[in-house]
């Protein structure tokens, strides 16, 4: 077994702080009114793992079978004394440890907990041992050991457990440190105040002046934190514990015997307790929270800095309150001419379209908005802005988040991908779906009677595949694509629907025009071979059916006229063109 130096420093403390609190508060045959020396151990062993906590019990348990050895001079009484407090020692370590780990006082449930095990479960194991071994050795009455007992030791561990666990993990040594000068000065000066009201208070035996002390205590809390409330309230148990034992101050002031005055003192401390060390807590897990904001408030900078994407945040008039982002670079302005202004600072038409969108999503519907908009420094860049109401309690506090980012290249590749899905990769025709889509577009836009739509369909295709092979029919069709495209106008629309099928669109043609185009269509075909990829060149003929649309006629069923013709044309002899 290996006892750390801490340890041993422990069980010096420890036999120390015994010693004097039994010589000072106890006749020597009861049991001693105040016992600060178990917090010594319970907080060590709150920062050791449990494995660590035997060494820690057994100097603690030596160091007080000496303590009362030394005081009381007898030998049976130590043993049960000491194992009394270490049985209190370790259930108060065990269960904190489980409960808040080393962070008293850091969040305010842990104010609870330590009240309730440490003030009450952790004393209520020990005192009856402790009274019956007062009993059996001392001859003290038990009843009153017991309340002594459990009064002493629940105050004993609540008041400094938290004192001795900052001091174990070095934070007060860290605060201090931590501060310049100046800070170092306040905690000082203000801790010396506490000290000083604490000893002026308890020093006043006329006047009853206890309400006096939480005030400066207040002051240390907010100024210095919850390790400085652990100091002040440390520093006021020790001058109580000296006006407990002379009997001086408002303590004195009621005529009570040295146990009575012992209770007032308890009861004084552990109210003292209860109003400072909540307060203490929630402004250390406010603090934490602040601290935590700052952090995240940071990594969102990061974030922003490394990406491409603009953050604002507006309030409702439209102020901007904070820019995180490469506002030059999207917004063509810098982040401080930006801040404190609206989005009228910007360049039209962003300006116009953003301060439309923001009065839409202020006034109107309060749902996100997005849209996209030239960039002000490239017109052939685009940005896309999303606007974001962030809710808050009260109306005024509401916040719309704006972010902005380039979306040039993702509009690029959306286009291509767009563009893909409409033609038809072999031939570059429009394939069946752009087809369908730029139909449906014309007919809308057509005057009735004056738009036709032809069926296309090469004669014997299949004839080509099988005597000269796929790549040939291939050839073929790319020819006749090529052809189609030659020969017919810019504003007539040519698809391939499949296979060996294709059809057009001719818009603003009399009847005459469309039957003309599509036998000329079918001469021009017939007179311009394929070059096919192994040499040579084949000729091939198409047949076509013709039909005019009328007002109210579906794409469907203008393409079902045209099939039929189609149809006629195939069984007439193929090589033709026949008008529905
Ligand atoms: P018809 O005069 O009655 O139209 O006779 P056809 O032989 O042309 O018969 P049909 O139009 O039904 O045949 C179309 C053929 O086109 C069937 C298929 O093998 C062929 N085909 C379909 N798509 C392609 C293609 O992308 N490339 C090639 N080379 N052939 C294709
Ligand atoms: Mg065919």
């Amino acid at each position: 077994m290996r006892v750390s130096r801490k340890t041993c420093f422990a069980g010096l403390l420890y036999f120390v702080t015994a010693w004097a609190m039994i010589v000072l508060t106890s006749s020597g045959r009861d049991i001693a009114a105040v016992w600060p020396a178990n917090a010594i151990l319970v907080a060590l062993m709150l920062q050791s793992p449990k494995a660590q906590w035997r060494p820690v019990l057994i100097v603690g348990f030596l160091a007080n079978i000496l303590a009362n050895l030394v005081t009381r001079g007898t030998l049976t009484g130590p043993f049960l004394f000491g194992a009394a407090n270490m049985v209190e020692v370790f259930v108060a370590a065990w269960s904190l440890q489980a409960k808040i780990g080393d962070g008293i006082l850091r969040r305010p449930e842990s104010v609870g907990r330590l009240l309730f095990w440490a003030g009450l479960v952790a004393p209520a194991v020990s005192a009856p041992l402790g009274a019956a071994t007062a009993w059996l050795v001392l001859g003290a009455p038990f009843l009153s050991s017991l309340m002594t007992w459990y009064f002493t030791d629940a105050l004993g561990l609540l008041v400094f457990t938290p004192f001795f666990a900052a001091l174990f993990k070095g934070e007060f040594a860290r605060c201090f440190r931590s501060k310049n000068w100046h800070g170092r000065g306040e905690r000082l000066l203000l801790q010396g105040l506490v000290l000083v009201t604490a000893i002026g208070v308890f020093q006043t035996d006329h006047l009853p002046v206890l309400f006096l002390i939480p005030m400066p205590i207040l002051l240390v809390t907010f100024r210095v934190g919850w390790l400085g409330t652990k100091m002040s309230v440390m520093l006021v148990a020790v001058v109580v514990a000296v006006a407990v034992i002379d009997g001086s101050g408002p303590i004195g002031l009621a005529s009570l015997d040295p146990m009575g005055r012992a209770y007032f003192a308890q009861f004084y401390l552990a109210s003292l307790l209860l109003t400072q060390l909540p307060i203490a807590a929630s402004l250390a897990s406010r603090a934490d929270l602040i601290d935590q904001l700052a952090r995240s408030q940071k990594s969102v900078q990061v974030l922003a800095e490394q990406s491409d994407i603009l953050l604002l945040s507006l309030n409702r008039a439209g102020v901007i309150l904070r820019v995180v982002g490469a506002a030059r670079n999207l917004l063509d302005r810098p982040e401080a001419a930006l801040v404190g202004k609206g989005l009228d600072v910007l360049a039209a038409p962003l300006r116009d379209k953003l301060m439309d969108a923001f009065r839409d999503i202020v006034d109107i519907d309060g749902f996100d908005q997005t849209l996209t908009v030239p960039s002000p420094r490239d017109p052939n860049r685009w940005l896309q802005a999303r606007f974001h109401v962030i809710e808050a309690d009260h109306p005024s506090e509401v916040e719309v988040a704006l972010t902005i980012q380039d979306v040039t290249d993702r509009k690029r590749k959306e286009s291509q991908l767009m563009r893909m899905a409409h033609v038809d990769a072999m031939t570059g025709l429009l394939n069946r779906a752009g087809f369908t889509d730029a139909a449906q577009r014309a007919i809308t836009q057509a005057r009735d009677g004056r738009l036709f739509l032809a069926m296309i369909d090469v004669d014997r295709f299949k004839l080509i595949n099988d005597n000269l092979g796929h790549a040939a029919g291939d050839a073929v069709l790319v020819t006749i694509a090529r052809t189609m495209k030659d020969y017919l106008r810019s504003s007539d629309i040519i698809g391939r629907l499949g296979g060996d099928e294709f059809t057009i669109i001719f818009s603003n043609v009399t009847e005459a025009q469309a039957h003309e185009a599509c036998n000329r269509l079918v001469t021009s075909i017939a007179e311009a071979p394929a070059k096919l990829p192994e040499g040579g060149k084949v000729t091939v003929n198409i047949s076509c059916g013709v039909a005019r649309w009328h007002a109210g006629m579906d794409l469907e069923s203008l393409k079902a006229t045209a099939d039929a013709a189609l149809y006629e044309a195939k069984r007439n002899g193929r090589n033709r063109a026949v008008a529905a």
